[in-house]
């Protein structure tokens, strides 16, 4: 198998807008994507380098891939998705040239984003890595080296755990800030209910500010699945009564999800 299998050119259709909370987070990242496109020559008056890439790290199921996918969509970028581990679970060299080929499809497909997932997995430091994710690990820093600010292919990687990565990812001219994604606080997850339950059938009984209270801790994936649990319990309800209309989620509803879906994060 050819490893351009592996990577592929997504149209992702996630919005600012289907993300709840994070404020800062689109900020940032609107700054570091759209603004060296939209204001290009301002910039360049103003000396303003824009960066290459970034690194977004924090818990799983916390918003990383969404505002990746987000940011290409509201930018108008062509989005290559990638995961490190897929990457090293090929033959002896099938990895480098897959990095090689992902920023190849990158140039061709600019202005676009490479959204590197599980950087870990090929990013840990040269160390720990085990034997071949050595040279895929210089691979990626000769093709981060390799791009040139501006021609239109920003990297973003993403990690759960920032701290085993190599420093020489974190330099300058290569993932240049990071940027911690974080659990969500009490009004992104208000945020998160309010969008996942917009075309639900929630009941008169809803209380969404005891939710967002009773999720604290929560990781945006499991207020999503708190919801999702919700509806299957009112839907099984309304299954099992054979009745006609839709059985509206009811609070009891979301308090059995809430005992069911408990926080994994600690
Ligand atoms: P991982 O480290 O496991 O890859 P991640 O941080 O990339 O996690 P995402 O894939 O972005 O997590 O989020 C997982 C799911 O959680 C999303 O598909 C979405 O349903 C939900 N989610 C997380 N955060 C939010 C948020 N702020 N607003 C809306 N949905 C969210």
């Amino acid at each position: 198998p050819t490893a351009m299998r592996e990577i592929f050119l997504d149209t992702p259709r996630v919005k600012w807008a289907d993300i709840g909370g994070q404020d800062e987070l689109k900020k940032a990242l609107r700054k570091a994507i759209e603004w060296p496109l939209k204001y290009r020559s301002t910039m360049e008056d103003r000396r303003l380098r824009p960066k290459k890439g970034l690194l977004l790290y924090g818990p799983p199921g916390c918003s990383k891939t969404l505002v990746a996918k987000a940011v290409a969509t509201e930018a108008k970028l062509n989005f290559i998705a990638v995961k490190g581990a897929e990457l090293l679970s090929m033959y002896v060299g099938e990895s480098e040239r897959a990095v090689r080929e992902v920023f190849q499809k990158a140039r061709g497909a600019a202005p676009s984003i490479i959204f590197f997932d599980e950087i870990d997995a090929i990013g840990a430091s040269r160390s720990k890595s085990q034997q071949g994710g050595l040279h895929v690990l210089t691979t990626l820093l000769n093709e981060l080296d390799g791009i040139e600010a501006l021609r239109g292919v920003f990297v973003l990687a993403a990690t759960n755990q920032p701290q085993i990565l190599d420093a020489a990812l974190l330099r300058p001219g290569r993932l240049e800030s990071s940027l911690y994604v974080g659990l969500p606080d009490y009004s992104t997850r208000s945020e998160i209910i309010a969008i996942e339950t917009r075309q639900m059938c929630i009941g008169p009984d809803f209380d969404a500010a005891y939710l967002a209270t009773a999720t604290d801790g929560y990781s945006g994936a499991e207020v999503v699945e708190l919801c999702q649990e919700a509806g299957y319990a009112a839907f099984e309800e309304e299954l099992e009564s054979e009745q006609v209309q839709p059985q509206l989620i009811a609070m009891k509803h979301f308090k059995g999800a809430l005992e069911k879906i408990t926080k994994q994060v600690t």
